[in-house]
């Protein structure tokens, strides 16, 4: 392991500009073409929340309410530790992962120095994407937050991004070229969308023309919107798409089936209409029991969502209005489609996929179980960066988040990583407007329910209900480092 203690905070080059750098303050830093609209999703909550419940599901919510809670006594602040030493501790991105481990460190660790870098000011809630891209939610504004009001008190905030890891000399090189030593490193960088790798697509084109995807940002949800809700009018033949590599939400391409073939039954273009799913895989999910649901469910409809196998998506037409894809064998196909939704090849962010903290694949080369770097013990890794085999969701950062922070805590103390993770995901799946399904999992694809009642392979209105109502004050409560 290599490790620099140096008792500085932050050590920069001689290039080094000291002005953006700034000692955050919570509240003290709001983007004024932010809305935050936190306090408004909870009063939606409480003005929605028992309209709709019958007796059972009301006796849920209260269950669900429970477990967060309780969760939240388990896994929250912890008794903070003062130590000798005072460690010096970059995180790198201020998404969900990156922000919750900086809130716990800065708890836990009160003596540290904490460095943050991120040169996005806007903090996107990605899971509720979905319900702009599918006309439940009409405004993004209810997705846009400020990174700002989730940032720990007193953290150094580097509004830039990191260009370049140089672990061998315990240091992060940002855009501007600054060095930051650190004496331990939390990456937390997210992933990078490929759109690029699909032929004659322009990223202008989505939203555009029926091509949609929920994936890039806010805007083009809603736009996705737009083609969806166009496309019900008359019907047609939809072409639903699935990345070829590891990708975030992999649930996210099914909620937009389920609830395209559920738009289409309400404007009473269903029977109009042909919808086909391609998957580069011999699945449509990778957990079998989720996988057989799925598609028992596709081919009982009337007419069936078709199901393809081993092909994805390399290029399009958008004139002639065709995808191509190509199979295993290089075999390419054409499709024609009315409507398409396109999930792009995701990848890790350069600085990560060009330095020597990436696995073969580009991901970060963690332990799956420690989230420890493989090679550099004074780096972990939090979030989608990971080179793990499952889990680029934020319901898995509610749980790894506090392992992350436990073991790196080990680890500054000279200890060994204490926690394990066990891979928990999970994706409330969408199956029609009012209906969801609550699945969770592992690494070994074996269902997880933490819900007393809810059958994970039932859908019903409670899990739609939390996927509407209580994810993204979950989401934010996981963000400050309290769940
Ligand atoms: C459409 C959609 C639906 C989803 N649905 C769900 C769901 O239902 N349930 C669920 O649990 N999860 C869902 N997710 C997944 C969830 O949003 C992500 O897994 C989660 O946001 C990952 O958090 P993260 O902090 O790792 O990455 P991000 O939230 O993407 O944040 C990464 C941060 O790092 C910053 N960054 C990037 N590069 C650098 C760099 N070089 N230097 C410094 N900073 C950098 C970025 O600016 C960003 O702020 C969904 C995602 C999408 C897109």
């Amino acid at each position: 392991m290599k490790r620099s203690f140096s008792n500085s905070p932050y050590l920069l080059n001689q290039e080094a500009n000291l002005s953006s750098i700034s000692a955050h303050r919570p509240n003290g830093n709001s983007n004024s073409n932010v809305n935050n609209n936190d306090s408004n999703s909870i009063n939606d909550l409480r003005l929605d929340a028992l309209r709709p419940l019958n007796r059972r599901q009301f006796i849920g919510a209260g269950l669900a309410t429970g477990a967060v809670m309780s969760s939240m006594a388990m896994t929250g602040c912890g008794t903070s530790t003062t130590f000798q030493e005072n460690p010096n501790v970059v995180v790198v991105g201020a998404g969900i992962a990156g922000l919750a481990v900086a809130n716990r460190l800065s708890r836990q660790l009160p003596n540290a120095t904490l460095t943050i870098l991120d040169s996005r000011k806007v903090h996107y809630y990605q899971p509720g994407y979905t319900l702009l891209a599918t006309g439940v939610w009409k405004s993004a504004d209810k997705v846009i937050d400020s990174n700002a009001d989730l940032m720990p008190a007193g953290i150094n905030w580097v509004q830039e991004n990191a260009r370049e890891f140089l672990p061998d000399s315990n240091q992060v090189v940002t855009d501007s070229g600054k060095k930051l030593n650190y004496d331990y490193l939390v990456i937390a960088t997210g992933l990078r969308l490929g759109f690029e790798s699909i032929e004659g697509l322009n990223l202008a084109d989505l939203g555009t023309d029926g091509i949609g995807s929920v994936y890039p940002s806010p805007e083009i949800a809603l736009k996705t919107w737009q083609q969806m809700d166009a496309f019900r009018q008359k019907g047609g033949r939809a072409v639903m798409t699935l990345a070829h590599t590891d990708m975030k939400c992999a649930g996210a391409p099914l909620k937009m089936t389920f609830m395209l073939h559920d738009r289409l039954i309400q404007a009473g273009t269903r029977a109009d209409s042909d919808i086909q799913f391609f998957s580069p895989h011999k699945t449509v999910f990778s957990v079998p029991a989720v996988n057989e649901n799925i598609l028992s469910r596709w081919a009982a409809y009337d007419p069936a969502i078709g199901a393809n196998f081993e092909q994805h998506l390399t290029a399009i037409d958008k004139s002639a209005k065709v995808a191509y894809f190509t199979n295993k064998n290089g075999k390419q196909s054409r499709q024609d489609y009315d409507f398409i939704h396109i999930v792009p090849a995701m990848f890790a962010v350069d600085s990560v996929l060009n330095s020597p903290l990436a696995n073969d694949k580009g991901w970060l080369d963690v332990d799956k179980y420690t989230l420890q770097h493989k090679r550099y013990d004074n780096i972990f890794g939090a979030g989608d960066i990971n080179g793990t085999p499952k889990g680029k969701t934020a319901a898995t950062v509610k749980l790894s988040a506090p392992i992350v922070t436990t073991n790196l805590i080990d680890v500054i103390q000279g200890n060994a990583p204490s926690q394990k993770f066990d891979g928990y995901t999970s994706c409330p799946l969408l199956i029609e407007e009012g209906k969801a399904m609550l699945v969770e999992f592992d690494y070994e694809n074996n269902l997880t329910p933490s819900v007393p009642l809810v059958d994970p392979l039932k859908e019903s209105y409670f899990a739609w209900f939390l996927e509407e109502m209580m994810l993204k004050p979950a989401y934010m409560a996981v963000a400050k480092g309290r769940v």
